[in-house]
């Protein structure tokens, strides 16, 4: 994994759980429940002002996150505007409907090619305007680290709409720089070469510098300089180097171990010195032209970049005070993306836009130069989340929901057994002025059945009414405290408690990893009946059959939610789930855990009456996903065939059952690995 630094040292993190001490936490967001009109009257919660447009974009914060892309078009689908200067609007919704229409099943992943381009533009534009602000007498330079989305009709993308602006690319290993050979054919263009290098890696980087193109080998390791020297002799060629700083400013989160004493990349100041010092001896100073670092990724708050831009910027300077040709400084990643909408510095979050960013990186880089009396240097930034996140959206299908029955009790009879009386004088004496001891009313009187029922003294069938009954008790509960302004913190996790389970037709392995391994926040939202007031709470089950394979953190511009209001599913109709800024990380770190492949994708882009689908990349088959893990599918189907002929020797299947079976095992083979079938799509 190149230059991924520690995002996933140690295996999986603990859950997060309801953070205590988050920073954006007030109490829990407070949802009404349609599904129990009688008894609201009853409760008192009154009437309720219809539900509009404007409250959907409101509790999926759609305006916070999804600005300026994504909105909620009048007819309630979210709608994409992926280029925001043009009044131009994709309807997601019949976008998908299209699709599927072409026969692309879901999961799918949409790639806007112009939300691309407009990321890209924007980070430039942001370094442009900050360059003529401060009147910098140097030029921004970036490049797009190709680790954060591989995938090529996506870097070829890059490559065309960065052109422009010279954008370059960055490897972070040796297959990257291949790619990143292959794809940056312009002259005059940058490639950074990050990552541990071996002898290959830096020869071809030092011979492709011939191309008239810009290849920097950054030492990230002492060894690499002896391999760089002993390179730059064997070929009679002088490479372009640079050094990645191990800074002692710390990033925030979950990456602040990318940067400090002990990253695992980049030289300790006495390295640095080393270098220099060995390179000055081969009267080779001149090669040394840049300097790097990077302090992680998603640094939600501008505070750590103040920090290591004013550090960096001082070895800049005494790098350029003792005799090295200073000519780039590289800021690395790490401008985050606000995927909870909230502008904070919560790790889901940033407080500040690029534009900020470009400033701060601008002027500092300028004030260490003009305070040595250097000239300044060319600006590379390496930004990846910050290009890519926005671009594509997953979309999948809800296949069923499993739900908590929360009905009235029915009165016990006088002969029932008093742990069910007792459930039900619960129920009766839940009241708003006491919930908290309604709450452990009902937790008590539900021990006290599985105890009894553990000792033999309740039958099954009670224990079955207890159960309803405690369920009832909850549901209560819980329309009450949904129209209180504070909530106990014991009883807020009842909402979660009753959450129903939506599952649903992808994979969280291998369309969102980050949700499972680091716990990530995507926003997640339906895209169409938006008018309709979601009544529902749940959480997200996947397909695959492994207890993480789930969602239950969902983004809140005041805390984390632990469940997601969604509408009610009705039989025969689609209800459709979108998974967006996932652009960034996921579809590689993607895995094909239970055996399901990559998802179709295909890239869209605005055309002069509509849209136009640019490329479909067809997602993988069941034989694919086989043959990864060495199976041969065509011996499969061998062995499975002998085994039917055997039945059917043997009569216990009929010659058209073989054939049945025969024909799914091999049309199998060939299916997409997601369910199919499903229901008909008809538009609402
Ligand atoms: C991962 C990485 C990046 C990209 O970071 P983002 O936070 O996605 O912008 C840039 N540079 C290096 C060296 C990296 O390892």
């Amino acid at each position: 994994m190149s230059t991924q630094d520690t995002r996933r040292a140690g295996g999986k993190p603990p859950r997060r759980g309801r953070p205590a001490a988050d920073p954006k936490k007030s109490s829990v967001r407070l949802v009404d429940d349609t599904k129990h009109p009688e008894n609201e009257v009853r409760e008192g919660a009154g009437e309720r002002a219809p539900w509009t447009l404007d409250d959907a974009a409101e509790l999926y914060n759609i305006n916070g996150w999804g600005e300026p892309y994504f909105r909620i078009n009048a007819a309630g689908h979210v709608e994409v505007r992926p280029d925001p200067r043009l009044d131009r609007a994709i309807d997601l919704y019949e976008l998908i409907s299209d699709l599927k229409a072409r026969g692309l099943d879901l999961p799918l992943l949409i790639r806007f090619s112009d939300i691309l381009h407009d990321r890209i533009r924007r980070l430039n534009e942001s370094f442009a305007r900050a360059i003529a602000e401060y009147n910098y007498a140097g030029e921004y330079r970036g490049v797009f680290p190709i680790k954060v989305n591989q995938q090529r009709h996506l870097v070829e993308e890059i490559i065309e709409y960065g052109r422009p602006w010279k954008y370059g690319l960055e490897a972070g290993s040796k297959p990257e720089l291949l790619v990143a050979l292959a794809q940056n054919q312009d002259p005059g263009g940058i490639i950074i070469c990050n990552g541990y290098k071996d002898r290959q890696y830096i020869e071809t980087a030092i011979l492709a510098q011939q191309f008239e193109k810009t290849v920097i080998i950054v030492l990230e390791r002492i060894e690499e300089l002896d391999i760089a020297l002993e390179a730059s002799a064997r070929l009679g060629l002088e490479p372009v180097l640079g050094v990645r700083a191990k800074l002692t400013a710390k990033g925030v989160g979950r990456w602040a171990e990318s940067a400090g004493d002990r990253a695992k990349f980049g030289l300790t100041a006495a390295e640095i010195v080393e270098v220099i010092e060995r390179l000055s001896d081969k009267k080779m100073l001149h090669c040394l032209q840049l300097l790097h670092f990077h302090i992680g990724s998603q640094i939600s708050s501008i505070l750590p970049f103040k920090q290591a831009l004013r550090e960096a910027g001082h070895i800049y300077v005494e790098m350029a005070r003792m005799g090295c040709n200073m000519r780039y400084i590289d800021v690395g990643g790490g401008l985050a993306i606000d995927y909870d909408g909230s502008k904070t510095d919560f790790h889901a979050s940033k407080n500040y836009d690029e534009q900020e960013y470009a400033y701060d990186v601008v002027s500092q880089i300028q004030e260490a130069c003009s305070r040595a009396g250097l000239d300044v240097p060319t600006i590379v930034s390496e930004s990846g989340r910050a290009v890519v996140a926005h671009q594509s959206i997953l979309v999948f299908e809800v296949l069923g929901t499993s739900e908590f029955p929360i009905e009235d009790p029915e009165r016990p009879a006088p002969d029932a057994h008093p742990v069910i009386k007792h459930l039900y004088e619960a129920w009766e004496n839940v009241s708003e002025r006491r919930v908290q001891e309604s709450w452990h009313d009902a937790l008590q009187a539900k021990e006290e059945a599985q105890t009894i029922f553990r000792l033999g003294y309740l039958s099954l069938k009670d224990r079955a009414v207890a159960e309803r009954m405690f369920w009832s008790c909850c549901g209560r509960i819980l329309r009450m405290i949904r129209t209180l302004d504070f909530v106990p913190e014991e009883v807020q996790d009842l909402e979660h408690l009753v959450a129903s389970i939506y599952y649903c037709n992808f994979s969280v392995f291998q369309s969102a990893p980050d949700t499972w391994a680091i716990d990530q926040l995507f926003p997640i939202m339906p895209i169409h009946r938006l008018e309709e007031r979601p009544t529902v709470r749940a959480t997200i089950a996947d397909l695959t059959c492994d207890s993480d394979g789930q969602i239950d953190q969902f983004i809140d511009v005041r805390d984390v939610k632990r469940s997601l209001e969604l509408h009610p599913i009705h039989a025969g109709k689609p209800y459709y789930l979108g998974l967006f800024l996932n652009g960034a990380y996921q579809e590689i770190l993607g895995d094909l855990h239970n055996l399901f492949g990559d998802t179709n994708a295909v890239h869209v882009e605005l055309s002069k009456d509509g849209y136009n689908v640019a490329h479909v990349v067809k997602g993988d088959s069941v034989g694919e996903v086989l043959h990864y893990v060495q199976y041969v599918p065509d011996d499969m189907v061998e062995k499975v065939r002998r085994q039917a002929e055997r039945a059917l020797r043997r009569g216990r299947i009929r010659v058209d059952q073989l054939r049945l079976l025969m024909k799914h095992y091999e049309d199998s083979l060939d299916a997409y690995t997601y369910l199919s079938d499903l229901s008909e799509d008809t538009p609402t």
